[in-house]
Parts: structure tokens; sequence; C-alpha cells
């Protein structure tokens, strides 16, 4: 009998849930506990994605066999634990043997779409054992290729989305399929007009299970990660952060925007424009609960979190003219924008600019955002000066540009770093310092010791 699930889930399972076959089998546990669970948006199992980034870049070949036979551990240490192996071990012998071709091409002439056509392979083999795990628990659970509906531009590494085509292709293809299985998809890539896989950018599952959810109006997206939930800081950084219940959409995106890992940055975005929930819990340990993030929590704290965005550089840009003209800031931008350069952080004085390039994203291990030619035209019309290795720290908050006192709560904090810069005043809910990269962890403990300790 075909049922109607007007409220359905997306549950998206990062790669330390789908990490071996206790990890799988706990996901399916998870999946199974509730009938609404329709939709699996599924990571490479931890470890993989890494493993196939150094591939694209080009190993030789001894490295490259090695590489290559740790994944065929990974994979086959989930096979050997399933009932029926051979179901399976073909497509995914398939597959592994496909990745070695790629490295190899890789290594004589890499590019951006081949690293995408390769890193795509980690979730097109999570998601097919993770459908198998499914089966041999007697569920009914289908494969779905990803590909299929999420349609993309050519930005290979850090592809952007097409909303619209999305719904129609969803509701085409994946709606009608959702009543009758429980279906298995992979999180993170997509294929642009010409058919070529790419992806969203590194973490990009999480971005696939919101925007599935939007395409399809589900009623709430479940981010199932190794934390039980979003916490007040990287718990890995202060062992003292807490967890937060009850986020609103707006302090949870601007977190994941400023560096909260646990959140891709994108992830809040269609969930807000649909209004959809998304929960964020530990597959390891369901019972000790989650955030819900949604549109509006009670009493907001004046201070909600501290995020870090690492891999940071600092651009600075003086005028040759000692008096500079009122252009230099537009000819700046401008130019910038030519080479597709978004500077979220920039501060001015009389004759220089100042801008942070976050590079953390994009799904190649390079740094494409300064490149040659940019710092070349840069540098026919002003000096330039760049710094890396600096990280962003964001206290996120509400009100904070209207409230006294917080820079007296959090500069005191800061006394031991040279903070290379600082951004308050545009948005009211945070307020961003770069500072040394190998002072991020401890500025962070000292503040969050300060803010949410005491
Ligand atoms: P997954 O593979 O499930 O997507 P990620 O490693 O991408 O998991 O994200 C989970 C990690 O995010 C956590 O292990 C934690 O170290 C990190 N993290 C960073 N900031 C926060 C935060 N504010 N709250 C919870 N976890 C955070
Ligand atoms: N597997 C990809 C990564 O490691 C995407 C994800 O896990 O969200 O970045
Ligand atoms: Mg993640």
């Amino acid at each position: 009998m075909t049922r109607i699930y007007p409220h359905f889930i997306v549950a998206k399972f990062g790669g330390t849930s789908v990490a071996d076959f206790d990890a799988m089998n706990r996901s399916a546990s998870i999946v199974l506990a509730d009938p609404n669970v329709r939709l699996v948006v599924l990571s490479a199992s931890a470890g993989v994605t890494n493993l196939l980034v150094e591939l694209s870049e080009g190993l030789e070949s001894r490295q490259q066999l090695d590489k290559l036979e740790t994944l065929r551990t990974i994979q086959y240490n989930i096979i050997s634990r399933l009932k029926q192996p051979t179901v399976i071990s073909k497509e995914i012998d398939n597959l592994l043997d496909n990745i070695g071709h790629l490295a190899q091409t890789a290594a004589t002439s890499p590019s951006a779409a081949l690293s995408d056509e390769l890193v795509s392979h980690g979730e097109l083999m999570s998601s097919l054992l993770f459908t198998e795990v499914l089966r041999e628990r007697e569920a009914e659970a289908s494969w779905f290729d990803a590909r299929s509906v999420i349609r993309t531009d050519d930005t290979y590494g850090c592809a952007a989305p097409d909303i619209d085509a999305l719904a129609t292709l969803a509701e085409t293809h994946l709606r009608p399929r959702l009543e009758q299985a429980i279906m298995i998809t992979q999180g993170f890539i997509g294929r642009d007009a010409q058919g070529h896989t790419t992806t969203l950018g590194r973490g990009g599952s999480d971005y696939t299970a919101s925007l599935l959810g939007e395409a399809l109006n589900a009623g709430r997206v479940d981010i199932w990660t190794d934390v039980a939930g979003i916490y007040t800081t990287d718990p890995r950084i202060a062992p003292n952060a807490k967890r937060i219940d009850r986020i609103s959409f707006s302090e949870a995106s601007d977190m994941a925007a400023y560096g909260a890992k646990v959140l891709h940055p994108a992830t809040l975005l269609p969930a807000m424009r649909k209004n959809i929930p998304v929960f964020v819990g530990s597959s390891k340990n369901t019972a000790a609960g989650g955030t819900l993030v949604c549109s509006t929590t009670e009493n907001p704290p004046r201070y909600r979190a501290v995020a870090v965005r690492r891999k940071q550089t600092l651009l600075r840009l003086h005028s040759l003219d000692a008096q500079p003209s009122c252009h230099f800031l537009a000819q700046m931008f401008a130019l910038l924008a030519r080479h597709s350069v978004a500077a979220d952080l920039v501060t001015t004085s009389e004759n220089s600019i100042a801008l942070a390039l976050d590079s953390t994203h994009a799904t190649s291990g390079e740094d494409h955002t300064l490149t040659t030619s940019l710092f070349t035209e840069l540098s026919s019309h002003c000096r330039v000066e760049v710094e890396t290795g600096l990280a962003l720290v964001t206290l996120v908050g509400n009100q904070l540009t209207q409230a006294s006192g917080v820079f007296k709560d959090v500069f005191a904090w800061l006394e031991e770093h040279a903070v290379r810069m600082v951004c308050h005043g545009a948005s009211s809910n945070n307020l961003c310092f770069l500072l040394p990269a190998d002072e991020a962890d401890s500025a962070i403990k000292a503040l969050h010791l300060q803010l949410f300790e005491s």
C-alpha cells in the first residue's frame, strides 16, 4: 500500500556516522526508528574524501597505490560484514577501478573537473553500501543518484546549485519514489550543464540535505554527526563548551558562515527560505539529544557562540597617491569582483583597504583565492601587502552594536594577542577579529571562559 508522508524527514549522516560497518548500522537504526525518514543523504566514509583529494592532486605511482589500498580496505571492512557481500562488491570494485584510472590521469594532467569527478566516488561508494546495510535489515531502500536532480554551475570544487531546476527535477524524479522506498542518496555532489560531476565544497553534504528538504518541502532536516548538537564553541577546542538546545536560523547561520564546522556555511539558507526546522544530533548517542535550529528563540542571549575560520589571508591595499581619489575604493572593489573574489571582511582607512580572504571551502586543497593574475593586477594600481597563516575568530551574538561593554568583555581577554584586523558595526550579530592562526585556539579558550563559563 502506498503511504503519503506529508512531513517527511531528510536525514543526513556525516563521515563518522558512516565510517565503518558498526557506524552504518547505528545510522540505519536511526533511519528505521522513525517511519517519517524517507530521504537519506550521506557523506563519504570518514577519511575517504581526504584520500580522494590527495589522489586528485596528482601523486607518484607508489603513493597512489598506497592511497588506493587504504581506500579498498575501508570499503572491504564494510563489505566483509554484510551477510551477502557479493551483491555489492562488484559495483564497489568498479568504482575503485575507476578511482585508479582517474588518479593516473590526475598525475599527468590534473584539473578541477577531474578532481570533482574523482572525489565524488566517496559518496557514491558509501551510499551504495548503506543501501545494502538497510536492505539486509529488511528495509525497502533504494539508491538514488543525487546528480540527476542537483544541477549546478561549473565552478568545480565549489559549485552553486540551481534551486529552480532542483525543485522541478526533485518533484518529478524523487517525490514519487519516496512513497515506495527509503531513498538513499549522496551529499556533496551535483552535475553541470555539460554532464560533468561537480562538488559543493568541503562539508557540502549538509547543504545537499537542506537543498533537498527545500525542494521537496520536508517537515524537518536532521543532521547526524559526531557531536550532540551545536555548542557555544567547538567542544574540541573548549571542552567546557555548552550545547545550545534551541537556536535561531540567523544565529546558527552566522556561526556556520564564520566557520563552525558542524554545519556547512550555506546549510541553513534553504531551510530558512522554507522555514524548515533543522535538528543536529549525534548518531553515536541519540539519547544525548541535540540542537533544534528554527525561526525564532525566546530571549536570545547577547553572546551566543564563538566560531573560527582558519586559512585566512589578509590583503592590505595602499593607494599610491598621497591624496587618494574618492575612486580608489570603487576601483579596488571592481577589480576584485572581476576576479570573482568576495571579501566578506573589509576595513578602510584614509588611503588603505584591508580585506580578509577566505579559502576554507573549495574541495581542492589549493588556495585559488589570491591568484597570480589578481596579485599582478592589484600591484599595477596600488602597493599590495599579503599576510597568510591567519585565522578569523568571530563572536556571534545579538544586538552587539547596541549593547555597551562588549569591547571590555572581549578585548580584555585578547591582550596577549596581536590582532591584525577587527570588524564590527556592519552586522549587530557578530564581532570578528583576525589573528595569527596558531593563536586562535588560545584566544577562543580565553574568550569562551570569560563569556560562557563564568
Ligand atoms: P560530519 O562529518 O558529521 O559532517 P564535521 O566534522 O563536519 O562532521 O562536523 C562536526 C564537528 O564540528 C565536530 O566534531 C566539532 O569538532 C566541530 N564543531 C565546530 N564548531 C562546533 C560547534 N559550535 N558545535 C559543535 N561542533 C562544532
Ligand atoms: N565528503 C565531503 C567532505 O568530506 C562532504 C561532506 O562530508 O559533507 O567534505
Ligand atoms: Mg560536515
